[in-house]
């Protein structure tokens, strides 16, 4: 992409910066500057804000039918742009071409879902529950939502954030990642003459200037955001002023928990492809494998080879399976976390270290022992690094997988039916997988528990997420 300057989507309309300031946005595999993008501040929020309420009335009054059909419509017009958003999407991001049309489909498929969905809310039975009486319940929307995304997964995190807040009846504005606004401007262009003017609003800029107005705007209903625990705290804080619903997907340290009965080609496998799929930074990443006494060994040797034949390389070349971390502060957040592990005692089976040259290259990385209580196995890397720990027994690998802050998602992996039902019930985490790690449905709800936050993405749970319930009692007699 040549360099270019993009505005604000606000009202229907491409509108730059009140202040006129622009942020510079960067390809992570050359560090060499993309675009310049709004550096939108108050005033701009304020705008967008005006436009999403204007519109809400209109917009709520569509029969669901009629918000699906847009929504359909945007996903014919994704699906028609795919290889564009692709490249948009893989330069800006740094995820290898090849990667990326794996995400297209899911992206399209999450639109019709919610489109779908939009018509098929449910709620309790009205009835008289109280003679001389009928209540009945309404699923209302609650006007303007702030929708406020991360960077590992620009597109799909817009696909799940206006998905159900549009098919709902909401109107938005969605704060991209400062660091990567690219895909998002492009699917406001594509969904322009797709729904009225300000239903869909797409404001840039960083998270202190543009985001916390957003968040603090009186009329902002609800705010939606995924990205860190610490951001997640202060927008949690900043919404209580004004009493918003708050819908939080954080981040994650999802445990990997083999047991001696386990394939243990199939969990390399899987960690291979979700361990370091968009050079590990997921909020699912199969980052922390917890072994069993009998495998430990086996496991550590297979993901060592595994890893370090994953080919590093530029993001355009389609034979890369391993990208640029997103930005030079990930890099050095990924070295210091690594480097901080070692000089804790951490044994490098491989990698360990940046490449070097242009780019944000962190090499493939798999760590052995490392403490439970440590850094590394505590707070999440979102870099292409995996460690390893041994367990004793079942008692000890609960304890563990559950030892941390967060409860995103877990596997377990074991040829055992009884233990697999065991652990899914014991795993304190809102995704368990049993002999996988990583597949999504746009029909099973996504979010965490603990300090993974809280509301769900995708399934009807999301869509219910973005409305609120209204009891109508009627007096009959
Ligand atoms: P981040 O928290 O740095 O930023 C997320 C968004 O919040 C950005 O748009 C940013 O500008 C904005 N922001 C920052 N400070 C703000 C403030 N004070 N007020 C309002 N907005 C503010 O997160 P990130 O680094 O972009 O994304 C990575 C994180 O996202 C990881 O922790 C990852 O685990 C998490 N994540 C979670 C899920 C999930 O489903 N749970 C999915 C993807 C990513």
């Amino acid at each position: 992409m040549a360099e270019s300057t993009l505005s604000n989507f606000i009202g229907g309309a491409w509108v730059p910066a009140a202040e006129g300031r622009t942020d510079e946005v960067i390809d992570p595999s050359t560090g060499a500057v993309i675009a310049q993008v709004a550096s939108s501040t108050a005033v701009d929020v304020d705008r967008a804000v005006a436009a999403a309420a204007e519109a809400f009335e209109g917009w709520r009054a569509q029969t669901p039918g009629e918000r699906g059909l847009a929504l359909l419509r945007l996903a014919d017009r994704i699906e028609e742009h795919a290889e564009e958003l692709q490249a948009i999407e893989s330069q800006n991001v740094g995820k290898p071409i090849s990667a990326v049309p794996d995400e297209l489909p899911f992206i399209v498929d999450n639109f019709r879902f919610f489109a779908g969905a939009a018509r098929a809310l449910t709620t309790q039975a009205p009835g008289e529950y109280l003679a001389g009486y009928t209540s009945f319940l309404r699923r209302e929307p609650l006007g303007v939502v702030a929708s406020i995304a991360p960077w590992n997964y620009p597109l799909m995190m817009t696909a799940w954030k206006i998905g159900p807040a549009l098919a709902a009846g909401n109107t938005v504005v969605l704060k991209p990642s400062e660091l990567t606004p690219l895909t998002a401007l492009r699917l406001a262009e594509l969904a322009s003459d797709l729904f009225p003017p300000g239903v869909l609003n797409v404001v840039t800029g960083q998270g202190e200037t543009a985001g916390a107005p957003l968040v603090a705007h009186p009329q902002v209903a609800m705010v939606s955001l995924t990205g860190e625990v610490t951001t997640g705290k202060i927008i949690l804080r900043a919404a209580a002023d004004t009493l918003k619903r708050v819908h939080l997907e954080l981040g994650g340290k999802a445990p990997v928990v083999v047991f001696d009965d386990a394939d243990v080609e199939a969990v390399v496998a899987g960690v291979k492809l979700f361990g370091y799929y968009n050079a590990g930074q997921d909020c699912t990443a199969a980052c922390r494998v917890l072994a069993g006494p009998g495998v430990y060994d086996d496991v550590v040797g297979g993901l060592a080879g595994a890893a370090a034949g994953l080919k590093v390389g530029p993001t355009t070349d389609p034979d890369t399976e391993l990208g640029p971390v997103v930005s030079a502060d990930q890099l050095e957040r990924v070295s210091g976390l690594v480097d901080r592990a070692v000089a804790a005692g951490a044994e490098v089976v491989t990698g360990g270290s940046a490449v070097g040259g242009d780019g944000f290259y962190y090499r493939p990385s798999v760590l052995a022992g490392v403490g439970q209580d440590s850094e590394i196995v505590q707070r999440e890397v979102f870099g292409p690094v995996v460690t390893v720990q041994p367990f004793a027994d079942e008692e000890q690998a609960v304890a563990w997988a559950n030892g941390v802050d967060y409860g995103l998602a877990a596997s377990v992996w074991t040829g055992d039916v009884g233990r697999a039902l065991r652990m899914s019930r014991a795993l304190h985490f809102g995704t368990v997988w049993v002999n996988d790690h990583g597949p999504l449905v746009p029909e099973m709800p996504h979010g965490g528990f603990k300090q993974s936050g809280f509301g769900k993405d995708m399934s009807i749970a999301a869509l219910e997420d973005y409305t609120e319930l209204k009891h109508v009692m009627i007096k009959t007699d």
